[in-house]
């Protein structure tokens, strides 16, 4: 079955959630780049986190998913298109002695064993000359103890930084990436049938009902499923589903920004070296070789640059 993402209703209203299957994408993200067991999975979640999110934001740019680890773990990467094409990669921190385990890890220990690592959450407007809107939350609870996964740690961002009581689940493995989110609907703009207390009473049964979920019911069923076993007393009302895919938004073009934004000697000390200068995209394995040619126009290039073309790859 392919990639899936299912925007649904509950009852009168009060209640709205997302739920997201992906395989095929997941299966190609995993293709093109190789993580140690211990990320993988990580990854997994934060992929289907990513499209949850778009799906749940009425936003139209790039939603970028970060998670800035201070243990072995130093950063990882999701980032969701408003078409939800989506890509996600890794790095471990090289300068530790603890490494990336091989095995499936405790998200406590692979991102935050000294307690400060952090969350954040980019919008990256499509339109040019938005500015990006940013939140960033810790990998702690409100008495500082670390969050036991990923799900926990959104759950404390959505009910921050969105302040959107929310419920969601998230799981991952070799095979697939999939994640139900279940929301109150706001107050605001009187959206709420009979009033804030149905509302929280609609949510809170709502969230009782997903929270009988099963990690292997999630990675196994497709999202109409799901929303039949959970939900069925509920009447709850489907969208169309959409289909997020893998998509890489690399370029040549941006890996030379990117090369413009490094400067002229740092640029030309790698071609004395080496003749030429290779970039790798983190994302999808693609790579960008720059050789005498190619560097002389991307300097040359320099006077008409258009304005504000200063993103990286
Ligand atoms: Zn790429």
């Amino acid at each position: 079955m392919a990639d899936s993402l299912l925007k649904f209703m509950l009852g009168d209203g009060n209640v709205r959630g997302v739920a997201v299957r992906l395989r095929e994408s997941w299966q190609e993200m995993l293709r093109r780049r190789r993580h140690e067991a211990g990320v993988q999975e990580l990854l997994g979640e934060m992929s289907a986190a990513s499209v949850l999110l778009a799906g749940s934001l009425k936003f139209d740019g790039t939603l970028v998913l970060q998670i800035q680890g201070d243990g072995p773990l130093r950063l990882a990467v999701a980032e969701c298109q408003p078409d939800f094409g989506l890509r996600a990669t890794a790095t471990a921190r090289v300068d530790d002695d603890a490494e990336v385990p091989s095995q499936p890890a405790d998200f406590a220990q692979l991102t935050n064993s000294r307690g400060a690592g952090r969350c954040v959450i980019t919008l990256d407007p499509r339109q040019p000359g938005q500015q990006p809107y940013q939140g960033i939350v810790a990998l702690n609870d409100a008495e500082g103890h670390a969050l036991r996964d990923l799900s926990a740690v959104l759950r404390q961002y959505l009910d921050q930084s969105e302040q959107i009581p929310s419920w969601l689940m998230l799981a991952a493995d070799g095979h697939s990436a999939c994640g139900l989110l279940v929301q109150r609907m706001p107050d605001a703009g009187g959206a709420a049938a009979g009033g804030p207390e149905r509302a929280d009473e609609d949510f809170s049964r709502a969230v009782h009902l997903a929270s009988t979920l099963q990690r292997d019911e999630l990675l196994s069923l497709e999202p109409e499923e799901l929303l039949r076993r959970l939900f069925w007393e509920e009447q709850a009302r489907v969208f169309t589903p959409a289909q997020p895919r893998f998509h890489c938004t690399c370029s040549k073009q941006r890996v030379a920004q990117m090369l413009r934004m490094l400067g002229r000697d740092e640029v030309e000390s790698v071609l004395a070296e080496r003749g030429e200068v290779d970039v790798t995209c983190e994302f999808c394995g693609a790579g960008y070789a720059f050789d005498l040619v190619d560097a002389a126009r991307l300097f040359r290039d320099d006077i008409d640059q258009p304005p504000g073309s200063t993103r990286t790859q």
